[in-house]
This record gives C-alpha cells, structure tokens and sequence, in this order.
C-alpha cells in the first residue's frame, strides 16, 4: 500500500514527541474502511480492501515513508491540571498532502503502549472505535469540522474494561492532533524554544493569515466559537471537553462518551464520569472559552510585555461568548428557515428551545418536522406548539424550505442505534455498522423505507443516556 507521507511534525524539537512504532496485534481484520477518503488522501481506494491494508491499519506493517511518533501533551482534565498526558495509546503515523492541498495526519489509535500511557494498556476496545467511525463520519456529512475515520480493524487481542472487550484500531485523519494541551505541556515547563517552533508550525499549517501568536488565538477562539455553535445546533455533546482534547485546527476530536440528544433538555449529559455535569449540553459555549482561556495563558510566555498581552488575550477570551452567540443564532436561524436571523430571533429560537424541553420533544425530529412546515406531531402540547408556530410563519423567509432543509438532518447516530451496532459488532455482526453508517452518511437525504428506523425517536424500553469513554 502507498502512502504519500510528507511529515512535517517529525522535523520539529525532539521533546515534542517521542519516535513510537505501534505494537503488532496478533489476528489484524478489516471491518470497515473509507474508500472516499483515501482518494482525498492519494492513497489507491483498491488497495484499502487489499490483503495489507489490515496489516498497515493495525500497525503491524509500517508503511513506506512513515515516520511513528507519540505527541506529548499536557491538559486540564474536568478543570484539574495534568502536566503529562500524550499519545498514550496513538500513533502519529505521519502526513500527506491531500488532492485538494490540504495537509492531513493518519493516526493509529489504540495501537499499543508508548511512554505516556501511564496506566493504561495503549490499546482500545471495538465498542469505542465504532462509536468513533460513526460519529466522525456522522459529523463530517452533516458539515461539522471534524477529524474522519480511514479504517477500522480488530486485533484478534481481547482488552480488559469493565468487561473484556475484543480490541480494536482505528486509523483517523485530522488537520492535526495538535491540541490546546500540547501548548500548555510547553508552556508549563518553560521550554519557550518549544512553544515557539510549535506556534510556528500551527500558524504555518493552520493559520497562515496569522502574523503571531495574538493573530492565532483570535482566529482559534473564532474557529472554536462556530465549532461549539454547530454542535449545539444539532444536540451533538461532546462529553470530555478536556483542554487536551480541543483540536487547536478547530475540529472535533477524541470522541469518547460523545451522544446526540434524542429528547431536548438543556442539562443533558451522557457520560457516566461526568458526575457535575460540566460538559452537560447547554455548558459547552462556556467551557469552550474556558478552555480557550487555557489555550490564551500558555501563549503569553511567548509575548515580550507579558503585562500589555495579558490584558490584549484576556480581552479576545472574552469576546469569544459573544462569537458564540452569533454564530450560535445563525445556526439555529437557518435551522427555522431565518435567511438573515437578527436579535429579535433569539427569543422566537429560545422559546421553541423551552417548549421542547418542557415537553422532552425530540431535537432532531422536531427540527426536521418544522423542515416540512409543522412540528405538531412531536409535542404533547400541542395548543402552546401551535401557538408558537403561528409566530414562526410570520417570521420565516421565502426560501425558508432550502435554508432548513440544509440545516436539519433527518438522520443523526442515535446512542441507541450506536450501542445496538456495538452488541452486533461484539458477536462478530458488523452488518448493523454497516447499514447505520450507511444512512448517517447521508443525514439529508429523504426517509425512504429502509432508513425511516434510524429517524426514529427510541421508545422508553431503547433509550440508552449512559455512554463510557472505554479508556
Ligand atoms: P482520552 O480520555 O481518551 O482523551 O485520554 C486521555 C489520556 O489518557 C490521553 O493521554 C490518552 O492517551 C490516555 N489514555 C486513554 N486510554 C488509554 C489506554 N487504554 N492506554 C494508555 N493511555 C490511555
Ligand atoms: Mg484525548
């Protein structure tokens, strides 16, 4: 298999990274790989279902050009300081220029220990890596920065979790793994030589229009602030909202317990560590600027009047809520047909948001109703639901049906659906993965009979609200 490797990271300082050769696993198969991406990436979409491919997608073969690093990092984790985390159980395993010029990383993660693991085994389970390709790829058809999902194999190893689990790799592609957090491991230890040639390197393949590291925290937040907004507009909750898992590109990245909405509350969280719910739905707009005040310190080391840059950052950081907020009401004025959403919407949006949540309405499908003119069906309130609607339809645009029909997807990976293809993959069925990555790839298109399941709101009995990070 050929790979057109052109790695850059490898070049930078050596205590940026530590040279990491992914550990074989004994039985490497295939179960899915993306035959698109790998054309983006100049890889031969033949040779993705070809006999080396699982070789390569396990680790067990290095291919040609490769360059296998572990990235060190730092990060705050639920708001505690962790001076070392890194690639722990990832591989860098190197970059290419796509076809469309941009510059992309393939990782493998869960490809054996390296020596930030700590702990943990460097592996990952098959559950968390389906749950990883289906909302990756979910994300990236419904327009969402994102980092994608190449391939996916099975080690023919078992991990030990709460269960044992057969093990897993996925290989995925991101404009970087460069994180929030890898600025911060520099700039806790005073390795301003580091921090530089770090900045350097992200300006130059991130933000080139950046003239230095006050130019680049502007153009991050900005980024940071519309990835939050799209999030929020399809009731996407990341989860672990950790500063080392903050893409400083602005994708998403590091899905662990991450969950989609299915009855909108505003306080909703899936993940079963996230005791307080600080990354609960309605608190991602204020920890993203959270974390990019985290992103904000670790540059000021970089900064000759360390005074005039910390008011300078403080002062970007705290325009970040009201980037949010704009980019938060365009988002779900296009989602109510709003060509040109202005202030006075915010109350016609919130307002929809309150009846819902008091009537535990389903987010994607109350959404893609109004796409078709009428949400009645999905309110027990149906007087107060009409009420607001009659509001609405003064209100909306012309070309309002276009607008929401590119704003509503009908088809999101429901968590019940997700965890339903996991027990089918942990028999050895991946049949199911198959058929729902098939129909969250095309979140718009139209409800034919064989994808009206997945649109489908779980009953009582199939509501799933716990999600593990599986680490
Ligand atoms: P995560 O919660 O997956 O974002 O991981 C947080 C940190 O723990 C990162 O440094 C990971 O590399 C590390 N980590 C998570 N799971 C494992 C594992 N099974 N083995 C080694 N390191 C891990
Ligand atoms: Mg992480």
């Amino acid at each position: 298999m050929h790979i057109p490797f052109d790695n850059t990271y490898a070049q930078l300082p050596a205590q940026m990274f530590t040279p990491q050769l992914p550990t074989p696993v004994e039985a490497p198969h295939l179960i899915a790989t993306n035959a698109e991406l790998a054309a983006i990436l100049g890889i031969d979409p033949a040779a993705m279902k070809g006999p080396e491919a699982a070789q390569v997608f396990a680790g067990n073969r290095i291919p040609d050009g490769a360059a296998p690093l572990a990235q060190a990092y730092a990060g705050h984790q639920f708001g505690n300081w962790n001076p070392q985390l890194g690639d722990g159980r990832a591989v860098l395993l190197g970059e290419v220029v796509g076809t469309d010029g941009l510059r992309r990383d393939i990782q493998l993660k869960g490809s054996g220990p390296t020596p930030y693991s700590r702990r943990g085994d460097g592996r990952a389970a098959l559950g968390p890596v389906m749950r990883e390709y289906l909302v990756s790829e979910a994300m990236f058809a419904m327009g969402v920065p994102t980092t994608r999902a190449l391939a996916a194999v099975t080690t023919g190893e078992d991990v030990t979790r709460e269960t044992r689990q057969p093990g897993a790799v996925i290989a995925r592609v991101a404009q970087s793994h460069i994180r929030v957090g890898t600025f911060q491991f520099f700039a806790a230890k005073g390795d301003i030589a580091a921090l530089q040639a770090l900045t350097d390197h992200v300006i130059a393949r991130h933000y080139p229009e950046a003239d230095g590291p006050a130019a680049l925290l502007d153009l991050a937040i900005a980024r940071y602030a519309k990835l939050i907004a799209a999030w929020m507009g399809l009731g996407f909750i990341h989860g672990v909202m950790n500063t080392d898992n903050v893409s400083i590109a602005g994708e998403t990245i590091d899905y662990g317990p991450c969950a989609f909405m299915d009855a909108f509350h505003p306080e909703t969280v899936f993940s079963a560590i996230d005791q307080f719910g600080r990354y609960a739905y309605a608190n991602q707009p204020g920890i993203g600027a959270w974390n990019m005040a985290q992103f904000a310190t670790a540059l000021i080391p970089l900064m000759q009047d360390r005074e005039q840059a910390i008011t300078e950052f403080t002062a970007a950081v705290h325009r970040m809520p009201g980037l949010l907020e704009t980019a938060w009401l365009h988002v779900f004025g296009a989602k109510l047909g709003l060509a040109n959403p202005t202030e006075d919407d915010r109350a016609l949006i919130n307002d929809l948001l309150d009846l819902m949540a008091k009537d535990g309405a389903d987010f994607t499908n109350t959404f893609a109703a109004l796409a078709k003119g009428d949400a009645r069906d999905q309110f027990v309130n149906r007087a107060a639901c009409d009420v607001w609607t009659q509001r609405w339809r003064l209100r909306r645009s012309g070309d309002a049906a276009a607008i929401m029909a590119r704003a509503n997807p009908v088809i999101i990976p429901r968590n019940h659906r997700i965890e339903e293809t996991i027990q089918a993959g942990l028999t050895g069925d991946m049949k199911p993965f198959h058929a729902l990555l098939a129909a969250v790839t095309k979140p718009f298109d139209p409800l034919t009979t064989d994808r009206k399941k997945y649109a489908r709101a779980p009953s009582k009995d199939e509501l799933v609200t716990r999600t593990f990070c599986g680490t």
